[in-house]
């Protein structure tokens, strides 16, 4: 179905699964090239990046740990620039190299608060792997490495990404509908 309704808002089908499914193979290509001896951690950033995390995981063959936090900054379809800690970091990261892995980096402030996060923990190296950017949205001066897509400044919903705690389970991606 190319067209779908979640609670009180249409979304139009914007990106299939298998158009996502090439380029997340395309970013674990490029980390195993880079990763190589690295012994990594990759840092998935709940909730929204875990079906990123999942598929790109699968495709990284270089021996590597992962482990989750869980921020929250989003209020329906709007971003409240206040980005909450839910679950932390149990994991040393002193002297490591550390992937974080995104869903979508939108304004940047809960990657900046992130990256300023392993720094002050002690991270040696620290790279960027997002699902998503959205150029046209970027308020902060961060360097993201590895950039599955980059999409338009509009809500979406689906691999991962949620309306409300909805659409997450949806395996293509859909963009709201204005109405
Ligand atoms: P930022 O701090 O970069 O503005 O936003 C980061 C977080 O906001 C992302 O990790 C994601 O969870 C959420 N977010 C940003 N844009 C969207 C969007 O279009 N749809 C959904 N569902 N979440 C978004
Ligand atoms: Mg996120």
């Amino acid at each position: 179905m190319s067209t779908i309704q979640i609670k009180d808002k249409k979304f139009a089908l914007s990106i299939t699964d298998a158009e996502i499914q090439a380029a997340v193979c395309k970013v674990a290509e490029a980390i195993n090239r880079d990763m190589s001896g690295k012994d990594p951690l990759f840092l998935c950033v709940l909730n929204g990046a875990f079906m990123f995390a999942s598929d790109l995981m699968k495709n990284v063959n270089v021996p590597c740990q992962i482990t989750f936090i869980k921020l929250s900054s989003y209020e329906g379809l709007y971003t409240t620039g206040v980005v909450k800690e839910i679950i932390g970091l149990n994991e040393s990261v002193v002297g490591r190299t550390v992937v974080v892995v995104e869903d979508i980096v939108d304004t940047g402030i809960t990657m900046e608060r992130i990256l300023a996060s392993l720094k002050a923990k002690g991270a040696s190296e620290i790279h960027v792997a997002t699902f998503l950017q959205k150029p046209d949205a970027l308020q902060r001066d961060i360097q993201v490495d590895y950039i599955a897509m980059k999409i338009p400044n509009d809500f979406i919903v689906g691999y991962g990404l949620d309306y409300d705690g909805y659409g997450r389970n949806l395996k293509d991606i859909y963009t709201v509908v204005a109405d």
